[in-house]
């Protein structure tokens, strides 16, 4: 009896793919967004001293209190506002959960949600699996603003919920209190809710502030904002996430959440509650990872492709359509293979596969290996 799939244009992700053919190819992996150092000892330590202690049951459905209570402080530092921990907060494991039971929580069958593309590529499965419509908005070419016109005449009596990533991956864009500004006009008397992505919100640069949707009165109302530990602390393979929402949208979040992993990880939740009280922890991340894009800029300069450098997360886009046709896969997958550096092929993050000749750099590296990714991306001319 065959299975009719519920995902049949799905496969395996970019990431996966990427990432096994670096290893098969002994290149050095800028391709998935994971940091190739490990995280502050003080962090790893507080784990084992969780474990040690006996906190191996599971945690509460909605989160260890203590975890609650520090994020809604930390909130309340960065963004001016003090979400209620028991009913607007919960700790979910990773931020692809919350966004996954944002999702499902508010979209039904036939609804639309709009989607900024290049996308990340978790969110169109998430619409689909609940019989949503993704509709596909492109991001203004040049810089990946938003071009709210186009926005707002995608907008139909069948718009449930658009989502929102800054600082955006692939692009690093980080939205400003004027694209704020637009998204509150363009949901004011409409019923439209958003889900926020703001997992690298504690990475941007150049002075820049990620502004969260709970920061914006009106937007907090509607919003579903979902972060990662993983990003901010290195620690990506934690897997531990949350989502901030207003209580009525929060109570449908978890009826979601506790069917589908119930609770998180419970030694790492107390960790990470006890880490967290200590601002500079995540206050400094910035400044780290402006250096690591700055000695990578300063290296791709010399390569022959184009790029602005990042205003956040830790991807660095380039482009070489102006060196080469050459279809971004084909490119990423000789550059693996030939030069022994891997990246990922924007094309991934089009719903259409759309190739505009721009590939992918994580750059969260010790400096070292993307020294020496640099030095090999010189053979770049002899592929394009
Ligand atoms: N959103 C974006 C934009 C991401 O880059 C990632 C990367 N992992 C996630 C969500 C998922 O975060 P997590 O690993 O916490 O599930
Ligand atoms: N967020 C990571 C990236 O963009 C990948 C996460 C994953 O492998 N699913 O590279």
């Amino acid at each position: 009896m065959p299975l009719r799939s519920k995902l049949p244009h799905v496969g395996t992700t970019i990431f996966t793919v990427m990432s096994q053919m670096a290893k098969d190819h002994n290149a050095i992996n800028l391709s998935q967004g994971f940091p190739g150092f490990d995280s502050d000892p003080k962090l790893l330590e507080l784990v084992a001293k969780y474990t040690r202690e006996g906190f191996n049951q599971y945690a509460p459905m909605s989160g260890v209190p203590a975890l609650q209570d520090v994020l809604s402080a930390k909130t309340a530092r960065c963004h001016d506002y003090e979400p209620d921990p028991e009913t607007e907060i919960s700790i979910v494991s990773g931020a692809t959960e919350a966004i996954f039971c944002a999702i499902t929580a508010v979209v039904k069958p036939g609804d639309e949600v709009l989607i900024l593309e290049p996308a990340y590529d978790s969110y169109e499965p998430a619409i689909l699996l609940s019989g949503g419509i993704p509709i596909h908005i492109p991001l203004k070419k040049g810089d990946f603003s938003i071009d709210w016109e186009r926005v707002i005449s995608s907008v139909t009596f069948k718009t449930k919920a658009i989502v929102i990533n800054t600082p955006h991956n692939p692009s690093g864009y980080v939205w400003s209190s004027s694209d704020l500004d637009h998204l509150a006009q363009l949901i004011r008397d409409r019923n439209i809710f958003v889900i926020s992505d703001e997992v690298y919100e504690h990475i941007t640069f150049d002075e820049r502030k990620h502004l969260s949707l709970i920061g914006h009165e009106e937007l907090r109302e509607k919003s579903f904002v979902c972060g990662s530990f993983g990003k901010t602390f290195h620690v990506t393979g934690w897997k531990v996430g949350f989502c901030i929402a207003p209580p009525e949208l929060m109570e449908e979040f978890r009826k979601i959440h506790q069917f589908v992993t119930f609770s998180t990880v419970t030694p790492i939740q107390h960790a990470l509650a006890e880490y967290l009280k200590t601002p500079s922890n995540y206050e400094s991340v910035s400044e780290f990872y402006q250096k690591k894009r700055d000695f990578f800029c300063q290296g791709l300069k010399t390569t022959g492709l184009e790029f602005s450098p990042a205003q956040g997360s830790f991807f660095q886009m380039a482009s070489y359509g102006h060196l080469s046709d050459i279809s971004d896969k084909e490119l990423a997958e000789r550059m693996t293979k030939e030069l022994k550096v891997a990246c990922i092929p924007v094309s991934a993050f089009y719903h259409n596969g759309q190739d505009h000749k721009f590939i992918r750099f994580c750059f969260a590296k010790e400096d070292s290996e993307l020294q020496e990714a640099l030095g090999r991306l010189e053979g770049l001319k002899r592929i394009l």
